[in-house]
């Protein structure tokens, strides 16, 4: 594949800027190299493997140093977003005439797991970002496109993705947010929780109800931070994804363009979906990004800690369970990389597979993170110790762009509904 737009940049910075990459993860880590049997590079191609390390390399050098702060601070790292953007990360999967990187789900993957190593909550914000952005270079004209895709692909502006209600999280068609028709715009009322990035972005996708009840009665549109009527709740305090903004946002007599109606209407909830689609394969990759360096912190401490007279790492114990949690890495990777394949090529088990990737490995990454902080110990339950904010911050990932109960209805509906 050919690499287009700002990744044919960070194509040639790889491979002189990221020979010697490690990951600086923990103050107690030894800075070891990564175990082959674990290495998120194979059975990548070269370009990849360059995509990749520029991520880890920004990861480490960007984000890791900073992870800790932008946790205990709860800092929005504008800046620092918008410098990964310049490394195309703003919109990799956006094409190219508007300011994309053009590249695959897959690729985008392998991005997303080696910018989670420096910071879950940041990278998964940059995730969400880029749904937003894809959905309007997928679904907007020419005329939406060119006005607000190259902002969002530079990370001038920023972008939140508006579904979830009150009153409707895991049924999202049931949503309530209303679009009455007068003229040539869309009157909002209504109100969404838990939007990410809400308040401090400035370009919402939301979905909302111009005609009957369930999934074909909503639309989505893009609306404007300014546009009278549109306000924020309090900043919500959460366990973990500090390093972004969680509000309701809510709208009130709030007028809005027709002609920032994405598709026609009733198309809302299927575009919604569409993006889910690939944020399902987005956030599992923060997840494996996240498991990736919490087995090597477990590694390098039961290489360093001693008890009774010897290394942990001497305890068969947890050597099984360190090989097990390798083991589910690996398996989560694979599943996840073939379902953004999957994705890619349009086939007919995308759905599910985007599914099962994230209901298998946001679970399974969740488990080897928590038995990380585990054999660290007390230490693992202090802040000082990067293992505990992995562990905080993939928790929400088992929950949130559709809970993995909700993943397992999708499967299960294919499997027994599909002849
Ligand atoms: C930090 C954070 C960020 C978020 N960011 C966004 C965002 O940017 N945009 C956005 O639109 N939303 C966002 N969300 C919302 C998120 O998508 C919802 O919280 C999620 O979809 C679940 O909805 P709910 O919280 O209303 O839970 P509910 O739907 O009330 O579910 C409660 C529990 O019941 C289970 N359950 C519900 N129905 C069934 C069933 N039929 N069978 C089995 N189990 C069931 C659920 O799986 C869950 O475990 C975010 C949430 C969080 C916490």
């Amino acid at each position: 594949m050919a690499v287009v737009g700002p990744l044919a940049r960070v194509a040639r910075l790889g491979s002189s800027i990221c020979r010697n990459h490690r990951l600086i993860l923990n103050r107690s880590s030894q800075r070891r190299g990564i175990a082959s049997c674990i290495d998120p590079a194979h059975g990548l191609t070269d370009e990849q493997k360059e995509f990749q390390k520029v991520a880890f390399d920004f990861a480490a050098n960007e984000m890791a140093p900073h992870m800790a702060e932008w946790d205990q601070k709860e800092i929005f790292p504008v800046e620092t977003m918008r410098k990964a953007a310049q490394l195309g990360f703003g919109g990799i999967y956006v094409q190219p005439d508007v300011g994309g990187s053009g590249l695959s789900r897959l690729d985008t993957s392998v991005i997303f797991e080696a910018l989670s190593t420096g910071c879950v909550s940041t990278t998964a914000y940059i995730s969400i970002h880029n749904m937003c952005a894809w959905m309007i270079d997928t679904f907007g004209n020419n005329e939406q496109r060119e006005k607000f895709c190259p902002d969002l692909c530079s990370m001038e502006k920023f972008a939140s993705y508006c579904l979830t209600e009150p009153g409707s999280g895991s049924d999202a068609a049931s949503l309530l947010t209303s679009a009455q028709r007068k003229g040539d715009h869309y009157i909002l009322n209504g109100s969404k929780a838990f939007i990410s990035g809400g308040g401090d972005t400035d370009v919402y996708v939301v979905m909302c109800r111009t005609g009957s009840k369930g999934p074909k009665g909503i639309s989505c549109v893009v609306v404007e931070k300014g546009t009278p009527g549109l306000s924020f709740g309090k900043k919500e305090q959460k366990v973990g994804w500090n390093s972004q903004p969680t509000r309701a946002v809510i709208f009130e007599d709030c007028a809005v363009p027709v002609t920032n109606r994405l598709g026609e209407e009733g198309q809302g909830f299927s575009i919604a979906m569409k993006g889910l689609n690939g944020g399902r394969i987005n956030i599992a990759s923060c997840s494996l990004g996240a498991a990736h360096a919490c087995v090597q912190l477990a590694r390098d401490h039961l290489l360093v800690r001693k008890q009774f007279g010897e290394t942990l790492s001497n305890n068969q114990f947890l050597q099984f369970k360190l090989a097990e949690m390798a083991t589910k890495l690996v398996a989560s990777r694979l599943l996840v990389r073939e379902a953004a394949t999957a994705l890619q090529e349009n086939r007919s088990d995308a759905v599910s597979l985007c599914s099962m990737a994230k209901l298998f490995a946001t679970d399974e990454c969740f488990n080897i993170c928590n038995q990380a902080l585990q054999m660290h110990g007390g230490y693992g339950y202090l802040k000082d110790y990067a293992v505990q904010q992995f562990v905080r911050d993939i928790r929400v990932h088992q929950i949130l762009e559709g809970t993995n109960e909700v993943m397992r209805m999708i499967i299960s509906r294919n499997l027994l509904t599909e002849s």
